[in-house]
């Protein structure tokens, strides 16, 4: 097999063995490569800021496996959202590569990538961004809206928002459904953003500091219901953070210092 398909089919989730030959010749398994959800290889990303360059990514390579829990931690200002946007093709990098479930992602074209965050990846951010006109029930179903044609969603509507409800009621939020966010707490934004996360049912879940709006009660509770339905619904979830508490629970820790993984 060749070692561009190897690693290919590595990064599709399937375990691959790999072999090598020993000093007689003989064909022996060399490793056993461990199924990655992710991986990033030899990250750039400089912003351009009137003229003057600002590296911010200056080689970061890492692996995600399927189903954990990785913390991204650094200082405030060491390019933890830049990766986090990048691994979540909101933008793009502007040199390597990143993988997904044995796709590249960071070279795919603008559709593709709005059906990859649509269909297959969830975000959280720190500031909820609900949309203030509708309410917490509508905010969830967002996503479905933007994703269906209108005829797909008005025959599978019902379908939706039972769903919708579920998880709302798995967010302890079932007595707010028609409560716009104005009439919510900063926690309870936070519990909104993560149903409508969780909506499309993804398989990766990426969230940017989803506690640093939030005091420490709000926080653990978020961190809860956050922790207990990505368990229940399998999914592999990518965190920022600044809470080296938040990180200890994490299944990996990735540190960004000057650019790259400590
Ligand atoms: P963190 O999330 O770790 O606090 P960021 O990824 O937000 O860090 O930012 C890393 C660096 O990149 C900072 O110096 C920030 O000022 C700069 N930066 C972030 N976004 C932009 C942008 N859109 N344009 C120019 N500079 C940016
Ligand atoms: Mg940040």
């Amino acid at each position: 097999m060749s070692k561009g398909i190897a690693l290919a089919k590595s990064m599709s989730g399937k375990e691959v063995h790999e072999k090598s030959r020993n000093s007689t010749g003989e064909r022996v398994p060399l490793r056993i490569a461990k199924p990655h959800a992710m991986r990033v290889v030899g990250l750039h990303k400089c912003y351009r800021k009137k003229g003057v360059e600002v590296p911010v990514l200056k080689g970061v390579s890492l692996d995600i496996e399927e189903g954990k829990f990785t913390a991204i931690v650094g200082h405030s200002g060491s390019g933890k959202s830049t990766l986090l946007h990048l691994l979540g093709t909101l933008d793009a990098p502007d040199s390597g590569e990143i993988w997904y479930d044995g796709i590249r992602i960071d070279s795919l074209g603008t559709k593709q990538r709005d059906r990859l965050r649509n269909r297959t990846f969830g975000m959280i951010f720190q500031f909820y961004h609900l949309l203030p006109e509708l309410t917490t029930l509508e905010n969830v179903l967002v996503p479905r809206m933007v994703e269906c044609s209108a005829w797909r969603y008005w025959l599978s509507r019902r379908m939706y928002a039972d769903r919708a409800k579920e998880l709302l009621d798995r967010v302890g939020l079932s007595h707010r459904l028609n409560h716009k966010p104005n009439q919510l707490s900063g926690g309870e934004m936070q519990r909104a953003a993560i149903a409508r996360a969780l909506i499309s049912q993804p398989k990766l879940l990426l969230a940017d500091e989803p506690t640093g709006n939030l005091d420490r009660e709000n926080g653990e509770v978020v961190m809860e219901t956050l922790l207990g339905l990505c368990r229940d619904e399998n999914l592999t979830i990518i965190m920022v953070t600044h809470d080296e508490e938040i990180a200890k629970t994490a299944d990996q820790t990735i540190r960004l210092v000057d650019g790259v993984v400590a």
